[in-house]
């Protein structure tokens, strides 16, 4: 029988990296677009390590968000697509607009044009908690935020990347309401934070937390905090929304809970204090933060986060996709142990 193609986009990427392991698992073939076709042959070794796979079922197609070469090819045979290239940088770009917010807006929309030309039946667009959460005030109860919320992108202390994210999701459900017509379905993923196993050198800066409390590169911690989901629920739950009946139309977080920096210091201490390793367990007060800020634009972006408790429910996740989720706890660990295991971590 012949096999059912799915095409991934930014298949470099870390949450590409794990869905394209499991779609392999679960015998799809894929076919996988990168920016520079130099990757292809180290990528391929990569997940040859993690799934058993035969090398014709899966393909490297070269395309940028940024241009329209390819795309048509990148989305020929394929049944599915995961949309999940987007710029996500661990700096503050120069030129937002340039660098993050045009990348993911077109070319979320050159990504849906394509399908839909190309017969697509359905297209699973990695948003995120970006586009749920911001812009207005966490609920003050202990209520949680939902699918049902959107980022008000004219609301204040907006990072770049959350405006870039919530533009692309809006702009991909404009499309499917002004040039759709039951042809093509559409699912957005909304992930918060994701942790897990680092499988490269080239990680997601979703990771970077965790390295930096390892090397101690912050000797305390503000009082911040985010939602953490594991990697791996991620992957699956995107693959789990490419046949899902129920999914198609709708907005699904991943979730699993919010934790204080503090309250992941404690759990990497508890793991890797005997190992050597200094985690830092003092939290900073925000005067010292807004002072430091003064130095640092980075901290400047996130300054009005001190103290905010923005949860998410993953109610949806569970219901409609069947995804219990590993525990914040689980995914920590594991992205220190493997940011060890592939000599990401320096010091201890
Ligand atoms: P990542 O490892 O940095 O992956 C980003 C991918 O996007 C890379 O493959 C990158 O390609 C590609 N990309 C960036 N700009 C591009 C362009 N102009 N043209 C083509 N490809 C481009 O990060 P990730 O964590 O896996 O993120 C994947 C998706 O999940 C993104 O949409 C991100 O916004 C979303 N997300 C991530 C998190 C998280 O905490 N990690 C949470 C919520 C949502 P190169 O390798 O060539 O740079």
């Amino acid at each position: 029988m012949e096999k059912v193609q799915v095409t991934v986009t930014g298949g470099s990427g870390y949450i590409a990296s794990h869905s394209i392991i499991k779609l392999l698992e679960k015998k799809y073939s894929v076919a996988a677009t990168i920016r520079n076709l130099n990757r292809e042959s180290s990528l391929r070794k990569l997940l040859h390590k993690h799934a058993e796979f035969s090398d014709e079922n899966l393909k490297f197609i070269q395309a940028d968000l940024l241009s329209d070469n390819n795309w048509a090819e990148a989305v020929h045979g394929s049944k599915y697509v995961l949309h999940m290239a987007s710029p996500f940088l661990s700096y503050l770009p120069k030129d937002p607009e340039q660098e993050l917010i045009r990348p993911a807006r077109e070319g979320t929309l050159r990504v849906l044009k394509s399908s839909l030309a190309g017969g697509v039946k359905r297209v699973v667009l990695t948003s995120s908690m970006a586009a749920i959460s911001y812009g207005h005030l966490p609920p003050k109860n202990e209520s949680l935020l939902d699918e049902d919320t959107w980022t008000d992108i004219n609301g204040p202390d907006l990072t770049p990347y959350i405006v870039s994210k919530t533009m692309a999701e809006k702009a991909a459900w404009d499309f499917m309401e002004n040039e759709v017509k039951e042809t093509m379905e559409l699912v957005a993923i909304n992930p918060s934070a994701v942790l897990g196993p680092v499988l490269e050198k080239d990680f997601s800066p979703s990771a970077e937390l965790v390295k930096k409390l390892m090397e101690r590169a912050m000797p305390a911690l503000p009082e911040m905090g985010f939602q953490i989901c594991d990697v791996r629920d991620v992957a699956e739950a995107h693959i789990s929304a490419m046949t899902e009946k129920a999914a198609a139309g709708k907005r699904i977080a991943v979730t699993d809970r919010f934790l204080w920096f503090k309250e992941i210091a404690e759990i990497l201490h508890n793991e890797y204090a005997d190992q050597g390793y200094k985690i830092p367990q003092k939290t900073l007060p925000h005067f010292a933060v807004r002072l430091f800020s003064l130095l640092d634009k980075e901290t400047r972006s996130v300054l009005n986060e001190l103290g905010v408790h923005r949860k998410l429910s993953n109610n949806r996740l569970k219901s409609l996709l069947g995804i219990d989720p590993v525990s914040a706890k689980q995914s920590i660990l594991e992205t220190a142990k493997t940011l060890i295991e592939q000599g990401i971590i320096k010091s201890r």
